[in-house]
């Protein structure tokens, strides 16, 4: 038997710290040799859910092609850059790491068209946010322990994991829910990874969409970032061209926004000096952020991909597709449970003797938004009988 590290050496007062964590729903014996947040992580990698990622839509289809991100590599994405900023910052690590890994688990297929088409679905059931569904894979849907359902977090990963959420489902939802009723913040670990998402994802749909071809180098040369970064990689590199050349400048935006990100939130944390990670959650605004230089060139980026990228033609006709499919196999479950596998028509059914129709509803809603791009193609494509689709 080797001394066990303690998890909070070394880490900064406001940090998640692990002696003060507010535990687990059904408490459990400590993990060995890893800290509480490192278990976090290691169950949120070994979930279903996570594996599922690898086939779902980011922007583009995942049939589009293979070179494209995915919500598996979008996640890895966010991982990496939220842990280089946490150690910085001297935050937990563990921690920051499970709440990236896990931000996306409740996503539908087919992104953000997926999320519409089901929440028009739910509408008469209470809707249907992925973000809070992220939180009741992690709570509810992951079936593979014998003491509890879900994964059994900590309160401080499954903090950082409900990003937002309307007023009707914090309430539903008691403590972890309490902060949207009170106006206050997360930990400053679930504030990097919500930023570090925005970062990952603006940069990547950037380098996605040069690839595919639907936006172009002198498009974006209206955006001031991109702009900056095209002009130093020019003079420094004259020859350079293609993919190398758009590497090279995604890397140094990256760099340049997370090197702003980590000086203006150590800034703002010698400002404040909060006692505690309750301290932070105490504070009217989020400690964690860009410098008044760096937010509205981020803010730029991010609206440029919307009006040229999110909204591009060519995606939105892969997505009519996507939003047929998806409604029909909600309707056509909803109709007759008995359609879909064994283990989700016995949650129907036990839904429903506990809230009725919108029991089933919620049933079908977890089904479908579980599935990956593919699978749902497929499985539409059986339910209509149209084997050629296949
Ligand atoms: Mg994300």
């Amino acid at each position: 038997m080797i001394a066990r590290r303690d998890p909070d050496a070394g880490l900064a007062r406001w940090a998640a710290l692990e002696a003060t964590s507010r535990g687990r729903r059904y408490p459990e014996p400590p993990a060995g040799y890893r800290s509480q947040f490192q278990r976090d992580r290691d169950r949120i990698v070994h979930a279903s859910a996570f594996r599922r990622l690898v086939y779902k839509t980011q922007v583009f289809v995942n049939h589009e092609g293979d070179m494209y991100r995915t919500r598996l590599t979008h996640s890895l994405e966010v991982a990496q850059i939220a842990r280089s900023v946490a150690v910085a910052l001297a935050l937990s690590e563990p921690l920051t790491e499970a709440i990236c890994l896990a931000h996306d688990l409740g996503h539908t297929p087919f992104g953000h068209v997926g999320q519409d088409v089901l929440d028009e679905c739910m509408r008469e059931f209470g809707g249907f946010e992925h973000n809070l569904q992220s939180l009741r894979v992690v709570d509810e849907l992951e079936d593979r322990y014998a003491e509890f359902r879900g994964l059994n977090l900590c309160f401080e990963t499954r903090e950082g994991i409900l990003k937002h959420c309307s007023p009707a489902n914090a309430r539903r939802l008691g403590e972890i829910g309490r902060r949207f009723i009170e106006h206050r913040q997360p930990g400053l670990e679930a504030q990097l990874a919500d930023l570090a998402d925005a970062i990952a994802y603006s940069h990547h749909d950037l380098d996605d969409g040069l690839r595919s071809g639907l936006v172009t180098i002198e498009e974006l040369r209206g955006v001031a970032l991109f702009a900056r970064h095209h002009d130093a990689v020019r003079a420094r590199y004259p020859d350079l061209g293609g993919r190398r050349q758009v590497g090279e400048i995604v890397r140094r935006m990256i760099g340049d926004v997370v090197t702003d990100l980590i000086e203006e939130t150590a800034r703002r944390l010698a400002e404040l000096q909060p006692a505690s990670i309750d301290a932070v959650r105490e504070l009217d605004r989020p400690v964690v952020g860009f410098s008044p230089a760096t937010a509205p060139l981020h803010r730029e980026l991010k609206e440029f991909l919307r009006a040229r990228l999110y909204h591009h033609e060519h995606l939105q006709a892969t997505r009519l597709g996507a939003a047929q499919a998806l409604s029909g196999l909600f309707t056509a479950f909803l109709q007759d449970p008995g359609l879909m596998p064994a283990e989700h028509g016995d949650l129907a059914r036990a839904l429903e003797a506990d809230a009725g129709r919108a029991g089933r509803a919620r049933a079908v809603a977890d089904y479908v938004a579980g599935m990956t791009d593919r699978f749902a193609i497929l499985e539409f494509a059986r339910l209509n009988g149209d084997r050629a689709a296949c």
